[in-house]
């Protein structure tokens, strides 16, 4: 049994004690105040950590092990925000907090990083240089990603890797998942206000009716997946929301609408923002009418440095086994762990949470919840990496 392996075995019952009281207390992103505190109080008892809290004016923590270590640093970052939803559970440590649930698991990856920290603590001795260990806030639409590194998260030390990990209920517990190269899409979202003059129902040569130019623009966004992007480049445009009108004998005099847009790449993205400002102005030209636009760029495509990738799935298969790897392709969901990889190389992976004795529940649904017994295979991931990248550097 490795150090590591005997270090896990003794501290798993504290980080899945730790993991219960988290989930019950759920917060919304950049509001993690109660979490940041407990997660703060925890670090504070593991000697060697550096900690800063408040890190970016924002509820994120920075701890740093070995900062005095010579070299790169490896940094090790944990999500910490829930999402705004009412727990369906009769879970002993469900949400206390209504309408609030980690059902992203973020409870798990925080327990985890706290964990991996008091691992790396205790094997200090055997730590070439400096681990930073991140924990950040809003994942879920706050950009905390982006907060943190504007803040400098990734100087002093200065890091040359970033690592994180996110549980996956499509895989299970012992199984870690790697996608190389483009591995989660560049994120954005529109707002469309189509103006045009209103008036009777039974009178619409009075009128130039933005319900119908809606309509029309929501059908000329489709071409941009199927006629004005290469075929060869995942593309998603979606309207999510459209509202207009008060009663049925009335047309209105405007319609708004939103959607969310996915591409692989950045540049993609950015095209496809631009064409739908060009539609939808156009469109409403056509009939009379005037569309105003917003877009707005969210996250960036997060890009797993094949070469991370490769020494990710070598620590898998030293920790846990041979067949511990799963290579899979990209999804089309976002992640600001990419504005660390915008920065310096590194990969995110998935972490099985799926079990025989658990029922099959999807991320972001009222019933999920993060299996504790995939925080050790966390831990003991997440440690070796750190160990086994600082040992490796050059
Ligand atoms: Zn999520
Ligand atoms: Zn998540």
């Amino acid at each position: 049994m490795s150090r590591i392996d005997s270090v896990v075995s003794r501290i798993l019952p504290q980080v899945v004690a730790l993991r219960h009281t988290l989930h019950s207390h759920p917060e919304l992103a950049l509001e993690e105040h109660w979490t940041s505190q407990t997660v703060a109080e925890r670090l504070a008892k593991i000697p060697g950590l550096a900690i800063q809290t408040g890190f970016g004016k924002s509820t994120g923590i920075k701890a740093v092990l070995g900062g005095n270590k010579p070299g790169p640093a490896v940094l090790l970052r944990a999500d910490m925000d829930a999402l705004p939803l009412e727990e369906e559970s009769d879970l002993p440590y469900k949400s206390q907090i209504a309408g609030k649930m980690h059902a992203c698991g973020h409870d798990g990856h925080t327990a985890c990083l706290v964990g991996t920290a008091m691992v790396l603590a205790e094997m200090a001795d055997e730590l070439p240089g400096p681990v930073v260990f991140a924990f950040q806030p809003a994942e879920e639409g706050g950009g905390g990603g982006q907060i943190l590194v504007e803040a400098g998260i990734l100087e002093n030390p200065k890091v040359g890797v970033a690592f994180a990990l996110h549980g996956w209920p499509m895989l299970k517990t012992g199984q870690v998942g790697i996608c190389r190269g483009q591995a989660m899409a560049a994120t954005g979202g529109f707002f469309i206000t189509v103006r045009a003059a209103g008036g009777h129902g039974a009178a619409p040569q009075e009128t130039a009716d933005p319900i119908v130019i809606s309509a029309r623009i929501v059908e000329g966004l489709q071409q941009i997946a199927s006629r004005m992007i290469s075929p060869l480049q995942p593309v998603v445009v979606t309207v999510g929301t459209i509202h207009g009108g008060t009663a049925l004998n009335i047309i209105p005099n405007r319609c708004e609408m939103s959607g969310t847009v996915r591409a692989l790449s950045n540049e993609v993205r950015a095209q496809i923002l631009q064409y739908i400002e060009q539609i939808a102005t156009h469109t409403a030209a056509a009939f009379g009418a005037t569309a105003e636009v917003k877009v707005r760029e969210a996250y960036p495509s997060v890009y797993n440095d094949p070469g991370a990738c490769d020494f990710i799935a070598e620590v898998a298969r030293e920790m846990i086994g041979a067949d511990a790897v799963v290579e899979h392709g990209p999804t089309m969901g976002g992640e600001d762990f990419s504005f660390y990889l915008q920065k310096v190389p590194g990969a995110m992976f998935r972490l099985g949470v799926d079990a025989p004795d658990r029922p099959l529940v999807m991320l972001h649904q009222p019933q999920y919840d993060f299996n504790d017994n995939s925080l050790g295979t966390g831990m003991k991931m997440m440690a070796r990496i750190a160990v086994k990248w600082l040992q490796n550097r050059k």
